[in-house]
C-alpha cells in the first residue's frame, strides 16, 4: 500500500503545532502570515486581528466605507500567500529544539520546522492545512448571543471594549462618557444662569 498525506484538518491551536506557525501574537494570523495586521488593545489586554477588508476585491464597496470598520479606506492587495518553499527557505539552518522553551533568536512567527517538511512533496503543497470550523464556529456563536442577550461575563459589548474604540478614535457614540463630568459641568452652567 501507497499513501499521501494531503493536509491535515485541525482547530486553532493544533495549527501551530502542525504547521510550526505560531496561532499566538503579532502574526497570529497564518493566511495574512508576515502581513498580519495586529493590533493590541490595552483595555481589554488582548491581540486583534484587523484590516481583512484586503482581502476583498479592489472595486468592493466596503473598502471605501470608512464608517463601519477602522475609519480609514482600504486600498491595500491582500497579503502575499506563503508557499511551502518560502516556510522551508526561511527555516534553513534551523534547529528544532523539542522538550524546553525554545531560546527565540528572532521574534518570528515560525516556531519550528514542521515534520511534514520530511515528506518530498510537502513543501509544493498548495493548501497544507485546513481549519476545522466546528470550535470557531461554536465560540463566535457564543460572543455574537452573548453580546446580542447581553449576558454578562459574555458579552464583548463592555466598558473595556469602549475605551479601546475610543483609543482608536473610531465609533465616538459608543465611547464612554464621563457622567460625574457631565453633571458637574451642568450645575456649573446652571449657577451661571441664575
Ligand atoms: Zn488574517
Amino acid at each position: 500500500m501507497r499513501a499521501a498525506l494531503m493536509w491535515t484538518i485541525n482547530d486553532f491551536p493544533a495549527y501551530a503545532m502542525l504547521s510550526g506557525w505560531s496561532t499566538k501574537g503579532k502574526f497570529a494570523c497564518p493566511c495574512c502570515n508576515y502581513g498580519t495586521n495586529s493590533r493590541y488593545l490595552k483595555h481589554s489586554r488582548k491581540m486583534c486581528y484587523m484590516d481583512h477588508r484586503v482581502f476583498l476585491p479592489m472595486d468592493h464597496p466596503w473598502r471605501s466605507n470608512k464608517r463601519s470598520f477602522n475609519g480609514k479606506t482600504e486600498l491595500r492587495p491582500p497579503p502575499p500567500f506563503l508557499k511551502g518553499t518560502d516556510v522551508l527557505n526561511n527555516l534553513q539552518d534551523f534547529e528544532n529544539v523539542f522538550g524546553k522553551k525554545r531560546k527565540r533568536s528572532n521574534d518570528g512567527p515560525l516556531e519550528k520546522r514542521s515534520i511534514f517538511f520530511e515528506l518530498p512533496y510537502w513543501q509544493h503543497n498548495l493548501l497544507r492545512h485546513n481549519l476545522d470550523v466546528m470550535h470557531i464556529e461554536k465560540n463566535i456563536v457564543d460572543s455574537i448571543l452573548g453580546t446580542l442577550l447581553d449576558i454578562s461575563g459574555k458579552t464583548k459589548d463592555h466598558a473595556k471594549a469602549r475605551y479601546d474604540l475610543k483609543d482608536m478614535g473610531i465609533r465616538k457614540n459608543l465611547h464612554p462618557k464621563d457622567t460625574e463630568k457631565i453633571v458637574r459641568e451642568q450645575s456649573l452652567q446652571k449657577r451661571a444662569s441664575q
